[in-house]
């Protein structure tokens, strides 16, 4: 079945409207309407080839919500018009430790929503921007928020299980002071996440206009990251620092920041490498820097029920198809408060 969708034919192209085809479902699969899909700056980084290996076409969207309109005969989750979600993978091996642990995110043969490997045409997946999806029922998420939130639902798929997942694993909690540095996408479901486990919340911003926000978001300080006198007041205090920045840049300027024993999650993915951090400022005292991708599709799941029991959802600016290219280059600049959600029913018109 053909369907309408929006991606790019080269790194060098804008988006624009294309037709792609979408397999009938198949005994474990899901066939879903999308009604949003957010846009993760990791689609920035992909379609313009930033990181190795982009096939083309390549459609991006992996912040998928929508409702279920057939299932295939072995399928026992799910029904016609239930409300669901996709996020960053479509499939795994199924079999290895990681996938048996339900961290097929950490899987080798994980499959990403785009740009992985697949049977169906061209050869490869092709993501959310597009009006229909069909998916193996693991990897498919129940969404429990109320149908009116669903827009702002869309961003938990990837910046909310991205931030949640080392959060949880590194305990943010009560007791625990929490750093948040970048408030994008994801910086921005890391404060309103690690506020709602009980941790003091500190966000790092450069854009001294998100001052406030960050507080309304559920932070208890914010500091400016370039005023080094605000920086130098939080030396030596924090358990745990989540760094969701998309650019290369000094890490050492947080990392003086973490306690003994603090560790500064890395979940921003750069195109080019940070420049490495000076040695004496990890053995002195003992800290770590550590990585995370997004997470395992049943701690998606238990972040979807966490987010929908704390009333937790995106700050979103809903746009239309057509408005994607331009929603890119606000992003770059930082322009957005907090994620870009599409309106897939523009596709159509
Ligand atoms: P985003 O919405 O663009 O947010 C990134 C934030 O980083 C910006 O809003 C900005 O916050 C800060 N920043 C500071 N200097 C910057 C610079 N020179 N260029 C860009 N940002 C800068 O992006 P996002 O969607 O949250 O994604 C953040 C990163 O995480 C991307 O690299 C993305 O690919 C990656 N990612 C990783 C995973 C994973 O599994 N590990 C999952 C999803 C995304 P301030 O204005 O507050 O300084
Ligand atoms: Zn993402």
């Amino acid at each position: 079945m053909t369907v309408k969708a929006y991606g790019a034919h080269a790194a060098d192209r804008p988006l624009e409207p294309m037709d792609i085809a979408r397999r009938a479902p198949g005994p474990h699969d899901v066939q879903i309407e999308i009604a949003y899909c957010g846009i993760c700056h990791s689609d920035l980084h992909q379609v313009r080839a930033e990181w190795a290996g982009t096939l083309w076409p390549c459609v991006p969207g992996h912040e998928i919500v929508g409702r279920v309109s057939a299932v295939g005969g072995h399928v026992k989750g799910f029904r016609e018009g239930d409300l669901v979600g996709v996020g960053c993978m479509v499939d795994s091996c199924q079999h290895c430790d990681d996938c048996e642990a339900g961290l097929e995110n950490y899987c080798d043969g994980m499959v990403g929503t785009y740009n992985g490997p697949t049977d169906d045409p061209p050869g490869h997946t092709l993501g959310g921007y597009s009006q229909r999806i069909v998916v193996h029922e693991r990897y498919v998420l129940r969404v429990k928020h109320p149908e009116e939130q669903l827009a702002a639902v869309a961003p938990l798929l990837c910046a909310g299980i991205t931030t949640y997942s080392p959060l949880r694993h590194w305990q943010a909690g009560p007791g625990r002071k929490v750093g948040v540095v970048g408030i994008g996408g994801l910086g921005h479901m890391g404060i309103k996440l690690a506020h709602a486990m009980g941790a003091h919340v500190v966000a790092f911003t450069t854009s001294e206009s998100k001052r406030e926000n960050a507080k309304a978001l559920g932070a208890d300080e914010v500091v400016v990251s370039r005023n080094e006198i605000e920086m130098a007041a939080h030396a030596k205090s924090f358990d745990l620092i989540l760094n969701t920045v998309a650019a290369p840049h000094d890490l050492d300027a947080f990392l003086v920041l973490l306690k003994r024993d603090g560790t500064m999650t890395l979940v921003g993915a750069p195109a080019t490498p940070h420049p490495s951090p000076n040695v004496f400022n990890l053995i002195t005292k003992r800290r770590s820097i550590a990585g995370s991708m997004i997470g395992g599709i049943p701690e998606t799941q238990e972040m979807l029920d966490f987010c929908a029991e704390h009333g937790i959802t995106a700050d979103i600016e809903l746009i239309r198809a057509g408005d994607i290219n331009a929603a890119y280059e606000r992003m770059l600049k930082g322009d957005v408060k907090y994620r870009f959600v599409i309106d897939n029913a523009s596709l159509s018109t």
